[in-house]
């Protein structure tokens, strides 16, 4: 066996044929909801999968790759600084994460109270000056499962009351992840609502710069999550494979 970390050729061709496929999906879902494909981002997840994985994404051209825990992208990123990548935090932060994960990513995912907000705009702020403010989503958690993580729609708004104070990162957008189904027509009924949300929220006087994005879909739902809005898309297993154990 070569080093996890070689050149392995054909494993840069099989994430080269996913990305193909995987932007084709994206166009035609676009296409049905009469919607320019260039405003859907596609965020490669490369959680539990080591650097070559992350050299093919980007031999794929995949710019945005999205890692869900900090401590594992901390590892990851500073082993890739001569890569152009934009890195997404798509998973939970923990509050005494926070300040360091402002730092090493350019967008997070999962804001869902208002401290958390407060310590990554405080994190965005420390340090070397950012190149640009940290983009901030907030995870909405619209099926009250106990277990996920999410702002409930009561509190979101409290977020972006908060959001206004925000000088190291700016919110721009709902995130969600739908409850686990195999049947992706179970889940149209959550992005639509997300959607919604975005539109009551605008409604209620949050501005609109603020929800400009959607995260919602990922490998087996995102042609849905498209249909009904999404403008950022997560997907890993259809471009890297099932994830190691
Ligand atoms: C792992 C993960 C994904 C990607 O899941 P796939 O089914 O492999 O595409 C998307 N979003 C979040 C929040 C994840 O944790």
């Amino acid at each position: 066996m070569s080093s996890p970390d070689a050149f392995d050729p054909a494993l840069h061709a099989t994430v080269a044929a996913n990305a193909a496929r995987v932007r084709d999906q994206i166009a035609s879902a676009a296409s049905r909801a009469k919607r320019d494909p260039t405003s859907i981002r596609l965020v490669a997840v490369t959680k539990k999968f080591p650097l070559d994985h992350i050299r093919a994404a980007v031999g794929a051209r995949l710019v945005d790759l999205g890692e869900n825990r900090v401590q594992e992208a901390l590892t990851k990123i500073p082993a890739t600084t001569d890569l152009p990548i934009t890195w997404h935090l798509i998973g939970h932060v923990q509050s005494n994460k926070a300040r360091k994960a402002a730092k090493a990513f350019s967008w997070i995912h999962s804001v869902d109270s208002v401290s958390l907000l407060r310590r990554l705009d405080q994190g965005a702020q420390e340090g070397d000056q950012r190149p640009d403010p940290l983009s901030v989503l907030v995870q909405v958690d619209l099926a009250s499962e106990p277990t996920k993580h999410g702002a409930t729609p009561d509190a979101v708004l409290e977020i972006f009351s908060a959001a206004r104070e925000c000088k190291g990162a700016r919110v721009r957008g709902l995130m969600i992840i739908p409850p686990r189904s195999e049947e992706p027509e179970d889940v149209r009924v959550f992005f639509r609502r997300l959607r919604t949300l975005r539109d009551e929220l605008i409604d209620a006087g949050v501005p609109p710069e603020m929800l400009e994005e959607l995260s919602m879909g990922m490998s087996h739902d995102f042609e849905v999550a498209i249909e009904e809005g999404a403008t950022i898309v997560r997907v890993g297993t259809a471009l890297f494979g099932r994830r190691p154990a």
